[in-house]
């Protein structure tokens, strides 16, 4: 049994463990950590007071993958729910699509009776207006909130801050591989804009054959990539779980142009193996030096007393 997941996940790493050890199979170990993060105010960029959007609204993505039989789960722009994962769970358990989003994802939600909850608190309203009187023109305000806001989004958007996600990686006692993960996105992205962690291939992957991967950081890099789905195939193609991160790591460096932040993946093998590494971009390594917690990840494999926060490895892109 092995459990890999980031530093967001703090709230909830002793629980899937506990969940783990008890014999709970990985998606129900990871759905039990995951809303406890999603409730936990103090992780700012997971469900409740995350980050909003533009407009100063919360809008949640968050997917689920059975690695037994590839099914998955995932909701993206879900406003007004306390726990998006369990909503993708049962997009994955309930209805015959993969992904819904928006208002469709919100009907459903209703539907099955999940916690409605308002998740946007005064803290995430301040910082919102305070972005909002850094950045937008007068004009803008007055006339606020129509009008166009591309330009707004160009220069509001700090990806060194206000961004992160959680993800949960399992192998369990069946030996079955489940992949979670659950996120606000970035703070004052354009309303409507879904990062790599709704999609299925680009922030995480789980195939109980060949392993699962999970990404954090700069959505728009591992969406072009596919980093989740190409860190599995490295390793079906026969790549060591090293290899395969590496690899990805490497079609990262292949981006030229668009939003190149940092990328944290974190992968397990079905054979006990894992392997996480932050990678990041030359310009980022002032800042690094001041933001460790962001390069951590959680880490437990069967016979250890409990879940340890590890340092990643750093890579540059
Ligand atoms: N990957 C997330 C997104 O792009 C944000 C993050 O993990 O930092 O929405």
């Amino acid at each position: 049994m092995i459990y890999v997941a980031n530093s967001e996940a703090t709230p909830g790493a002793e629980t899937t463990v506990r969940a783990l050890v008890d014999g709970a199979s990985g998606l129900d170990a990871i759905e039990a950590g995951i809303r406890l993060v999603e409730k936990d105010p103090s992780i700012r960029s997971v469900g409740y007071n995350s980050w909003p959007n533009l407009l100063g609204d919360l809008e949640l993505d968050a997917a689920m993958m059975d690695g037994d039989t590839l099914r998955t789960g995932a909701v993206g722009a879900l406003r007004g729910f306390l726990h998006p994962v369990s909503v993708a769970r049962a997009v994955m358990e309930r209805l015959p699509h993969e992904l819904l989003v928006g208002e469709g994802a919100a009907r459903f939600a209703a539907e099955i009776g999940a916690e409605a909850a308002v998740n946007e608190t005064e803290d995430c309203r301040a910082a919102w207006r305070r972005m909002l009187e850094a950045n937008a023109s007068p004009e803008q305000l007055a006339d606020w909130p129509s009008g166009p806001l591309a330009e707004l989004s160009m220069r509001a958007a700090d990806p060194e801050v206000g961004r992160d996600t959680t993800v949960f990686l399992t192998h369990d006692r069946a030996g079955s591989i489940a992949a979670g993960v659950s996120t606000s996105g970035w703070a004052w992205k354009y309303p409507g804009r879904l990062g790599d962690s709704p999609l299925i291939g680009a922030g995480c992957y789980a195939d109980t054959a060949f392993g699962a991967a999970a990404c954090t950081g700069t959505g728009e890099m591992t969406i072009r990539a596919s980093t989740a789905r190409s860190v599995v195939l490295y390793m079906k193609t026969g790549m060591t779980v090293e290899e395969a991160v590496m690899e990805a790591v490497d079609d990262l460096r292949r981006l030229r142009g668009g939003l190149l932040f940092g990328v944290q993946i974190h992968a397990i093998d079905p054979h006990g193996g894992h392997k996480v590494v932050y990678a990041y971009q030359p310009k980022m390594e002032e800042s690094l030096a001041r933001r460790a917690a962001s390069a951590r990840h959680w880490f437990w494999r069967e016979g250890m007393a409990g879940p340890e926060l590890r340092d990643s490895e750093r890579v540059r892109l």
